[in-house]
């Protein structure tokens, strides 16, 4: 383990297969995550009320989701889902998007997120090289990838992540890993709070609510890695981001659907968290 470390600290094209090849087996665990998050935390709820509206009846036994439990089926006829159909990428090549026994289409989605959690994570390699920046930059990107994707199918930003997400921020950063430590609590509060402030400003403007919880906490735990100053730039990209891809949603859907922004904040924090400072420096003119 020790050797191969060293290997591909010192051999670039080791470094770039080597996380690449994790990334896409990682990328491949996050399918499971975004499939498997929003019904377990369903599953939550309805045991939550059930227990508040009628303590004395016994909970429904249902199987406990989990994401190891149950093991992963195809969803059309629940045939277990072999190791070697779950090869990330590549299975879906051969089985040509089709399940193996049913011939149920597969979503491209899958191989999709595999890949796009592979290339992200070479981007991260080649901005760090073989630190411990790219280490937690890694976590930063898969934890991002996976906040984009839930949040995006189901409006939530679930706290079991961006809570998280923020304790890991400010501990690394009490080792002034990307900012210093003080830096981080304040882009942690402000984070925070900037968000929170415009949803109160909306919500007397026009009585409605326009965003949720989760994308304050998602900017806060944003702030926590990269400290109070790149927020504005976060929060600029994220309208941008969101008006790109809004239009391109716009044309590709042609209908109202819910609006989330927490993927915008993820892609615009994902940008800032790479290349904010050579934004802001050309930006400030330096
Ligand atoms: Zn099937």
């Amino acid at each position: 383990m020790h050797d191969l470390i060293q290997y591909c600290v010192q051999n670039p094209i080791a470094l770039y297969s080597v996380i690449g090849l994790f990334s896409l087996c990682i990328g491949s665990f996050l399918n499971v995550v975004i499939y498997r998050t929003p019904k377990m935390m369903e599953q939550e709820w309805r045991t939550d009320c059930q227990l508040f509206l009628h303590p004395e009846q016994p909970i429904i036994d249902e199987s406990k989701i989990t994401l190891s439990k149950p093991a992963s089926t195809c969803p059309q006829c629940h045939n277990p889902i072999r190791w070697y159909q779950n090869i990330p990428v590549i299975s879906w090549l051969i089985l040509r998007g089709k399940c193996g026994n049913c011939q149920n289409p597969i979503s491209i989605r899958y191989p999709f997120i595999e890949l796009l959690t592979a290339v992200c994570a070479l981007v991260v390699v080649s901005v760090f090289g073989p630190t411990i920046h790219m280490l937690f930059g890694l976590v930063l990107t898969y934890v991002l990838i996976t906040l984009t994707f839930i949040d995006f199918d189901t409006q939530l930003l679930p706290d079991r992540y961006t809570l998280p997400l923020a304790a890991l921020g400010l501990a690394i950063n009490s080792y002034s890993l990307y900012t210093t430590p003080t830096m981080a609590i304040w882009g942690y509060i402000i984070g925070f709070l900037c968000l929170w402030v415009v949803y109160y400003l909306f919500k007397i403007v026009t009585g409605k609510e326009g965003m949720g919880y989760g994308d304050f906490k998602l900017l806060a735990a944003l702030g926590a890695w990269m400290g109070p100053l790149l927020l504005p730039l976060i929060v600029l990209l994220s309208s941008l981001v969101g008006a790109i891809i809004g239009i391109i949603l716009l044309k590709i859907r042609k209908e109202n659907q819910p609006f989330a922004f927490g993927p915008y904040i993820a892609i615009a924090g994902w940008i800032a968290f790479l290349w904010g400072e050579k934004i802001m420096q050309i930006y400030l003119g330096q």
